[in-house]
Order: C-alpha cells, then structure tokens, then sequence
C-alpha cells in the first residue's frame, strides 16, 4: 500500500510499505478514506521528536472503514465508518479508568525509552515516534488500530468525512485545552496561536462561557478565521507587543486564562525568540517556549495557563513568576475518547461544523507538497485533509 513516511528534516515521502496485518485479537484493520495532517506533525517534519527511524509511516488524525476485525473485537463490524483517536489506550489499566485515556499504562511498547526520559511513559501514539510506541501511522491506505473496542467511534449519520475527521484530534484537544483553563462566567481568555487547534480552543473557550476570547497570532488569514468563526478579538503579534496590548485590553488586570496553543516551535520575535533558537541550535534546550513564557508574564495573578501546545523535551521557564503570581498550569495530551460523544452530538446538532479550518484537500501523492505548504505557512493552508 502507498503510505507517507519519514525520512529526516523536511523530507516526507509517498512509500510502498506492507499493508498492516490483525497482530492481537483486540486489533481492528480501517482502509482510511480521510487523514489530516496536523500542526504536531510539523513536529515530525522539522526533525524536532526524537527516537524517529527512516521510513516511519506517519500521522495520526484518521477515519475509515473497518475491513477486518481481531476475533476479541466486539464493538466494531467490518463495513463500520469510524473515526479514531490518536491517542490509544487499552481502556483498563488505572488511568483508563480515570478517564486518563492519553496516559494508559499499556499502550506503549516502548514504555522504558519514555520512562528513561520522562519518568513514566504516556500512552502510544499512531506515527509520533519510536519513544510513544512506535506505531505505524495513518497517512496511508490501511491503519492497524489496536484496542479497537476502546478507541473507534461509530458514525452512524451520513455527516460527511470533513465534518466528523477532527473528533480525532484537534477539536478535542481544542475543547480540552479550554476545559483545562477553568473558564468562568466574565472570564477573559487569551489564545496564542491561531492553527486548527487554537481555532478549536477559541470556539470551545466560547461555547464554555468565556466574556471575550483574544487570539494572537502573526498570520493574516489565521487572525480572519479567529475573529470570523471565533468571534475573537484579535492581536498581530508582528505589529504589537503582545504583553502591552494584553494589558490595554484588559485594564492592566491581564487574562484571566491563557492557552498556549503553538507548543515547541513557537516563532517568537526581538532578542528572546533569537536566543531560544541559538539554544535550541546547540542543544542548551529541546523547545522553544516563547509563548509559555510570554503567558506566564500576561496571565492574570491567580489565573490559569492551559497547554495543549507539544513540546519535546527541556527548556528554561520562569519558575519564579509562574509561582509568585499563583498560577496554575494544566497540560497533556488529549484524552481524546472522553470527548469522543459529547462532540460527536455537537457536530449532529450543528452546534459546530469542524470543517471552517479546511483550507486543502487532495490525494496521498501530493502529501509532501502540501507537508511543505503547511509548514511554511504557504498558499492560505491552514488544514489539510489526504484522502488516500
Ligand atoms: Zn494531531
Ligand atoms: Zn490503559
């Protein structure tokens, strides 16, 4: 089957690789027929996720048809349209219980690289790495789905592929990255960063009562979408300083939640985003946190920074503000399968329609092409949609 795979820095390319094949009798096989590429594969793309090997097949936010199931899957039938989690999880060790559905104790084969350097190892992920399970990835014709029973939900309704593909990843992780910022009635939530998944965090932070949302990002149409769809205000962050603007809109007070929606690769300005790159360059840091930093300082005393942003490994933060000011931090990655009815049911009752953030469609072939437009913020792209 022809998949995308990865080859090093900046070099994405359409393989022949072996179809997958049902490995545990918990195991579903999709032939996937819409798979996005998202902002955390540029991660990938720009060689910044370690433990990568030549010829990874990568992504992770698909749907398809089921064409095969494991003999222990008992929710799922072949012919069944389904759209699947980046994240897996086996759906009962003790996190899963919790509902911690992004840390699972057993999705991760490769548990020990990640404990190595984290302490303990999240869950598996679909193409993201060897050290998150080394799974193969979604940017292909078939996807072998482990876990079948726990991750994969069902579309019953004939809502088109566009408009249910995101419940994989960005508008869940958009929703939660606004649950994790403990809105409350009056509150004034800034977003940094304006890609699919601050648009999602704009929306969400609305539906979940926020007074005024302010989106702050550098690219022209990303600023439109925000205000138009978002009913954001919005700041250019090449035309004004963020924390002055920040201060003037909410009478020196500042935001009451902060969400860092840019993560790692954060593009920063002035002496500050020069000397995270100069770091980053000579491996004094693995991340660029220009935006968590500049949220520590424009936060509210008391408020709440939200992080659904990646990052990758060590940076240097402000400690000491981030403490003296009470704030509280909350991060992770999505626990994608607590959102999956919920918004599924928003999506039914055209609460929402995911697909304002598509801006490019196309076939598998033309996969590199569009990695490289989306990278360099090119030609409108915003998200792309691969259809295999
Ligand atoms: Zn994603
Ligand atoms: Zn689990």
């Amino acid at each position: 089957m022809r998949a995308l795979c990865w080859h090093g820095e900046r070099d994405v390319r359409v393989d022949e690789v072996p179809e997958p094949e049902i490995v545990n009798p918990t195991d579903a096989i999709i032939e996937v027929t819409a798979t996005a590429i998202c902002g955390s594969d540029l991660h990938l793309y720009n060689d910044r996720v370690p433990s990568m090997r030549e010829g990874d097949v990568i992504g992770h936010e698909p749907m398809g048809e089921v064409v095969e199931v494991g003999d222990e899957v008992d929710t799922l039938e072949v012919g069944d349209r389904v759209v699947v989690p980046f994240t897996i999880s086996c759906g009962s060790c003790w996190f899963c219980e919790q509902g911690l559905y992004s840390l699972c104790d057993n999705s991760n084969p490769n548990a020990e690289l990640a404990r190595k350097l984290m302490g303990h190892s999240p869950a598996g992920l679909y193409g993201y790495s060897h050290m998150m399970g080394g799974y193969a990835g979604a940017q292909a014709e078939y996807l072998r789905v482990p876990y079948a029973d726990v991750g994969p939900i069902t579309i019953e309704s004939n809502l088109p592929d566009e408009q249910v593909l995101f419940l994989s990843d960005i508008f869940p992780t958009g929703y939660m990255a606004a649950e994790n910022a403990d809105i409350e009635e009056n509150d004034t939530v800034a977003v940094w960063g304006c890609g699919p998944v601050g648009q999602f965090a704009i929306q969400s932070a609305q539906m979940l009562g926020a007074e005024r949302v302010i989106a702050i990002d550098r690219i022209p149409e990303r600023l439109d979408m925000a205000r138009s769809h978002g009913d954001a205000e919005v700041i250019d962050y090449e035309e004004e300083d963020v924390y002055d603007r920040l201060m003037e809109l909410t009478g020196s007070r500042g935001p009451d939640r902060c969400i860092d929606a840019v993560g790692t690769d954060a593009h920063g300005t002035g002496f500050a985003g020069t000397s995270d790159r100069v770091k980053q360059e000579v491996r004094l840091q693995d991340d660029r946190p220009y935006v968590l930093r500049e949220a520590i300082k424009c936060c509210r005393k008391g408020g709440t920074i939200s992080v659904p942003g990646v990052y990758v490994g060590r940076a240097n933060l402000p400690i000491g503000p981030l403490m003296n000011k009470g704030l509280t931090v909350k991060t992770g990655q999505t626990h994608v399968q607590r959102y999956l009815d919920s918004l599924l049911g928003m999506i039914e009752e055209g609460q929402i329609d995911p697909s304002f953030v598509v801006t490019h469609q196309a076939g598998l072939e033309e996969g590199p092409e569009l990695y490289e437009k989306f990278n360099d913020k090119e030609d409108g792209c915003i998200k792309a949609i691969l259809t295999p």
